[in-house]
């Protein structure tokens, strides 16, 4: 073992950690030495050996193994200051070295015309558009949040990549939690908080993705706090997104919260039915012209909308698969390809919620007991929440009618059907019931 074959594996963790993991936690490692089996490396802070360590320790063990083994243990050292190290110490501040704002790279697909708005995600659209939109700063901090895979980062892009075709020179910074946490801790290394601070006080636009990542480290959150209040002070727009609410963050310090609810908090939902066809459909014309060749039976697409969860990024994992099958294959998708090319998706995203814990949910919502929504009583106060649960059973289940009307006390399919309807119906002019709705539906998908 020896520092040739780490180079090997640096170079496969740079293809399968990608370009940012690897330039924050691979790239400042360097091979010391190996003895006995176990492998010393050495990093720039203990704090990035250690987070190598916990994150990818295991993996580049395995690596190294397989290269060149046996590798028992890898270990960390800290300071044994690498040529790479020295050089950047020696020059000025890293920062000054280019001219490109030090952020993470935009990817081309993700704009505003790829993507795809509905019900779920037309809040969040119309603010990022807003914001895009430039000049005069509307809500400031907008802070983007929902579960993964719903186009947050697909949003923070087209904003980005927006505002640089409306306006060339503007500074518009984007970059992951993660990558501000990283800058922050090489700027504390290099002893170049002064350039750090600049840096981030210059830009017109900062949006930080995932800020869910810097709760609860302590002295980076501080630094981002600082930041924050320097440019909403000079009424800079500042966009972040998390996977969720600000006050749900755990570890994110009070003085933060408060300060993201002075801005426009919203919410991307789960997609529903209609969102996941849209995508699809497009996704599927976009195919179509790339590559004519590929055909898909009608009624495949619906398929995967209401069988596949509401994680847009499985959706399009799903797709591409097919995609690669259908050129493969060289004839068209029917149902019965798609469902044996996609077994293992279709299986792991089974809709886990079953019925007997949304009518307890409801039950438990309106004070009321299981046996109540079971019953034959049309009190409204029964009958409403009864409702409810059977919406979310449509919605949350791939329970047929019928079969929901069976769970609800043995009730008739058309029982479903009039109550998904009325429930729908209320939730256009009733917020109160549209909000138990948005409520439950999130408890049970949690
Ligand atoms: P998040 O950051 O919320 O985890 P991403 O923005 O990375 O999610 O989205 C995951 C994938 O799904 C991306 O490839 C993105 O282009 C796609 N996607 C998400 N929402 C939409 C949408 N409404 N229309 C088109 N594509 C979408
Ligand atoms: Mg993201």
């Amino acid at each position: 073992m020896n520092a040739a074959v780490w180079n090997s594996v640096r170079d496969e963790l740079r293809t399968s950690l990608g370009k940012d993991a690897f330039k924050n936690w691979i790239d400042p490692l360097v091979f010391d030495h190996c003895d006995d089996g176990v492998v010393h490396l050495s990093a720039p802070t203990n704090f990035i050996g250690n987070w190598v360590a916990r994150h990818y320790g295991e993996t580049i063990r395995v690596m190294l193994d397989k290269a060149d083994g046996p590798v028992s243990r890898l270990t960390f050292g800290v300071g044994r200051p690498a040529a790479k190290v020295t050089l950047s110490e020696a020059t000025a501040a890293p920062v000054e070295e280019t001219t490109e704002l030090p952020g993470s790279p935009l990817d081309n697909r993700f704009r505003f015309e790829s993507f795809v708005v509905g019900k779920p995600n037309e809040l969040a659209h119309a603010a990022a558009k807003r914001v895009a939109e430039g000049g005069e700063v509307a809500f400031n901090p907008l802070f983007l949040y929902g579960g993964v895979g719903l186009g947050k980062t697909h949003l923070m892009h087209a904003i980005a990549w927006d505002l640089k075709e409306r306006n060339p020179s503007a500074k518009v910074l984007y970059l992951s939690a993660e990558q501000f946490m990283y800058r922050f801790v090489q700027a504390l290394r290099f002893k170049d908080m002064h350039g750090f601070k600049e840096l981030f006080r210059s830009v017109d636009v900062l949006m930080v993705d995932d800020v869910q990542f810097i709760a609860g480290k302590n002295s980076t959150q501080d630094e981002f706090f600082h930041t924050f209040n320097a440019l909403v002070d000079q009424n800079k727009q500042i966009v972040i997104s998390a996977d969720r609410a600000p006050g749900e963050i755990d570890g994110l310090e009070e003085r933060i919260k408060s300060r993201l609810h002075w801005g426009l908090v919203v919410d991307l939902h789960p997609t529903d039915y209609e969102l996941r066809l849209g995508i699809l459909q497009a996704k599927v014309e976009h195919q179509k012209r790339i590559n004519p060749g590929i055909q898909i039976d009608d009624g495949v697409v619906e398929f995967l909308a209401h069988r596949i969860s509401s994680n847009v990024r499985v959706l399009e994992g799903a797709l591409t698969r097919l995609f690669a099958f259908a050129s493969l294959v060289g004839k068209s998708i029917d149902l019965d390809t798609t469902t044996e090319c996609l077994a293992d998706i279709l299986r792991a995203s089974e809709r886990k919620v079953t019925i007997e814990e949304i009518i307890r949910k409801v039950a438990d919502h309106y004070n009321l007991r299981m046996t109540d929504i079971l019953s034959p009583r049309r009190a409204r106060s029964v009958a409403r929440p009864r409702q409810v649960a059977m919406f979310l059973s449509k919605s949350l289940t791939s329970k047929s009618l019928p079969e929901i009307g069976r769970k609800f006390g043995g009730r008739d399919h058309t029982t479903v059907i009039h109550a998904v309807r009325k429930v729908e119906e209320l939730r256009q002019t009733d917020s109160q019931i549209n909000e138990d709705v948005e409520l439950l539906r999130r408890m049970l998908e949690a």
